[in-house]
């Protein structure tokens, strides 16, 4: 309760956080002053996560002890992580790309770098940083879809992201688009992932001519070039992708879907033919504003940021 002047206008210039989003081939980290939306001091590092989960929490440790370094003033951490999070108990229940399972981590890294601690689930932190700095400012129901090794989405209502009833909404990578298709690493069959995600197109690439260590942006640069297979394996990504989106348009009636990750790069090349994919499946619904998402790869980190930012709102403020 350190700030006697809490009401005035503007937040304390000084307050600083440090922010990471815990990746399975990199972890991301930078700062973030109050009120700013663009991380300072950012870095990447290699997460190596072969060498097993502890390996990786140290890693993480010396990671915000490096930002720390470069901002002694932080206030707060925000780290946010994939797979199934329980932001309530601070618990990384299932990070399979981590190899984490029931990890405490917000009290882990809370006791571990004397601070308060933020925690979240990496693509709805995402959303949140799209939301309030990115593609989704200005709307308060929008469908955050980060499009790359895997799909994965995050639903906001009325500005708040839906976490389900065990942190598990919005894995439309495994909403099931052709039943009899190919079995997926969820032990579902047909799944999203399995046909439109960076892998899965690289991958079909791959098995349909025998080139290997192609690249899904590869891929769309063979279409391009006239290469009928990458163009017919990159049309089916896209048709895929428009058949479980119009099954999110259909559940969540979103004003906007935002589309990020590393098919978006290709910018209006991948948007405008899945706009007009989404737009012919729909009937009765509102045809959503589809865009790409402004932060990159950056919009997990800011939104962990933003995260340790509303932390200390929540606990500083007296309400
Ligand atoms: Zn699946």
């Amino acid at each position: 309760m350190s700030h006697a002047d809490v009401d005035t206008a503007d937040p304390p210039p000084a307050t600083h956080v440090i922010a990471l989003d815990v990746g399975g081939t990199y972890i991301k980290g930078g700062t973030l002053g109050a009120g700013d939306t663009a991380l300072k001091n950012a870095e990447r590092w290699h997460t190596r996560a072969d060498r097993g989960a502890e390996a990786v929490l140290e890693t993480v440790l010396a990671c915000a002890a490096e930002l720390l370094e470069r901002c002694p003033d932080a206030r707060a951490a925000g780290v946010v992580v994939p797979g199934i999070v329980d932001e309530d108990t601070g618990l990384a229940v299932l990070a399979a790309n981590l190899g984490w399972r029931g990890v405490p981590l917000q009290d882990w890294l809370s006791e571990h770098l004397d601070l308060p601690v933020a925690f979240g689930h990496d693509v709805r932190a995402g959303g949140l940083a799209e939301a309030r700095a990115g593609a989704g400012r200005g709307c308060a129901d929008f469908l955050f879809v980060p499009v790359g090794t895997g799909i994965a989405a995050a639903a906001f209502s009325r500005g708040r992201p839906l976490t389900g009833g065990h942190g598990r909404a919005g894995e439309l990578g495994h909403v099931v688009v052709r039943p009899d298709g190919e079995r997926c690493h969820c032990g579902g069959r047909g799944c999203l992932e399995t046909v439109a995600s960076a892998a899965a197109v690289a991958r079909r690439y791959a098995r349909a001519t025998g080139w290997r260590g192609i690249t899904a942006r590869d891929v769309r640069h063979r279409a391009d070039a006239g290469d009928t297979v990458a163009a017919e394996i990159w049309t089916e990504a896209v048709e895929a992708l428009a058949d479980a989106l119009a099954t999110a348009v259909t559940l969540y009636d979103p004003e906007r879907v935002v589309v990020g990750g590393g098919l978006a790069r290709a910018g209006e090349a991948y948007l405008a033919p899945l706009r007009a994919a989404l737009a012919r499946r729909l009937t009765f619904q509102t045809v959503p504003e589809l865009t790409g998402a402004l932060l990159g790869d950056r919009a997990g980190c800011t939104g962990a940021a933003l995260l340790a930012h509303d932390l200390l709102l929540r606990t500083e403020v007296p309400a």
